[in-house]
């Protein structure tokens, strides 16, 4: 049978205390042991079962760790306080002084701002590459590279990437392919692809809600392990542990996840034909236009579509922010960054979320000013969503500059 992460997390059986339909939340830092031993082998990692203290697990987190492990496909997983708080712990464990990383260039402004200006003080080096093109990725790898790092749909530029190409490579060089599936949770299982170690920023589709941050890493058993170990596992020692209560209602939202995928899909789909039809240049996966359509195909689960993530480009920064202002007064959305909200939110990444990339560098991968990047909300009524943000249009007169 066909992989399907929404029937792994609906398959999952958990109960309260005291038989709640929903687990019991464990409102506790630190846990007793009833005798001394128990306690000192809990610390050596030795002691299945136990609970120690809450920066190493908790019973609400390892509940949500194991959801988001049955979606990815993976042994187990750990949950984190952030996107960020899951991504560079993974990076700092399998890297060392000396050690090299191979990472697409169009990536989360904070990973790229990490790789690129605060892991090379411990020298850890990255080479930034165009991830769609595999001899590029090959001819970037050295006797140090020990990463291949990307987004299965990046950031802010929707390039999608050729996991199952990636892992083979990854293999060949003996590397760990580390895939931040954040854009497109249910559609693409990067680890059935072939990927080593799945990240997600839990802040965005995941929760849903933006109310929250959060982040999962989805491996291995044995790495998980490494991550968390008290002597010297990233996740440990850095700390940016998820409280109990929040993991607790990232896990309630989780359970709709498959439901909102298909409607940001549905909704993405809809206004990102409309819009290519009235002649803006605007790039979504599901669009056969996109250099990437097929393989997105190739890699997806057919259910949940191409996600919610779509961008245009109007041309120049004033008509972006012009037409923000103007959807957000008409109550299309909010000018906001961010992405996964049942609101649609906008932002122009050139300015906003990519701006720790430098200018020159954004124009190389095409990251232009007038881009503006939406996440498409969970609209009833997407038509009448299309029909005022085309009056929008016509009020600024952007659709008669792309047309010329
Ligand atoms: C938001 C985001 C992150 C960072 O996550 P936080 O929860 O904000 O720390 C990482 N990767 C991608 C693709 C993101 O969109």
């Amino acid at each position: 049978m066909a992989f399907n992460p929404a029937n792994n997390i609906q398959d999952l059986q958990y109960f309260g205390e005291f038989g709640g339909v929903n687990p019991s939340i464990s409102d506790s830092s630190t846990y007793t042991f009833l005798s001394a031993k128990t306690m000192f082998d809990t610390f050596e990692g030795n002691a299945d079962g136990c609970y120690l203290y809450s920066r190493h697990t908790t019973p609400s987190n390892l509940y949500l760790g194991e959801a988001l492990a049955a979606m990815e496909g993976t042994e187990t997983a750990n949950v984190s306080a952030s996107g960020m708080g899951a991504i560079t712990p993974v990076l700092l464990q399998l890297c060392k002084s000396g050690d090299h990383i191979v990472s697409s260039r169009t990536i989360y402004g904070g990973t790229y701002a990490f790789l690129k200006n605060f892991t090379p003080r411990f020298n850890i080096q990255t080479s930034f590459v165009d991830i769609t093109k595999l001899d590029v990725v090959e001819a970037a790898i050295t006797a140090n590279t020990k990463v291949l790092y990307c987004e299965a749909v990046s950031n802010p530029l929707l390039e999608v990437a050729d996991i199952t190409g990636l892992a083979r490579l990854a293999k060949k060089y003996n590397l760990k392919l580390v895939v931040d599936n954040t854009f497109s949770p249910l559609s693409i299982s990067p680890a059935k692809l072939g990927a080593d170690i799945v990240i997600h920023s839990l802040t965005k589709f995941i929760n849903g809600s933006s109310d929250t941050v959060g982040g999962v890493v989805c491996g291995t058993q044995v790495f998980i392990d490494e991550l968390r170990n008290v002597n010297n596992g990233a996740s440990m020692l850095l700390g940016a542990t998820m409280d109990s209560l929040r993991a607790a209602s990232v896990l309630k939202n989780l359970r709709t996840l498959h439901i909102r995928m298909k409607q940001h899909s549905h909704n993405a789909t809809y206004l990102a034909n409309k819009f290519q039809e009235d002649g803006l240049k605007t790039v979504y996966p599901g669009l056969e236009s996109h250099p990437s359509h097929e393989l997105f195909k190739s890699m997806m689960n057919d259910e949940y579509g191409f996600g919610g993530m779509l961008t245009i480009d109007v041309g120049n920064i004033d008509k972006a922010n012009e037409l923000m202002e103007l959807m957000q007064k008409r109550n299309l959305g909010y000018l906001a960054v961010s992405l996964g909200f049942y609101k649609t939110l906008f932002s122009a990444p050139g300015t906003s979320t990519s701006s720790e990339i430098p200018e020159d560098e954004q124009a190389e991968m095409g990251l232009t000013d007038g881009l503006i990047r939406f996440s498409i909300g969970l609209d009833n009524d997407i038509k009448r969503t299309y029909t005022i943000m085309r009056e929008c249009m016509e009020e600024l007169n952007i659709l008669e500059l792309e047309m010329v």
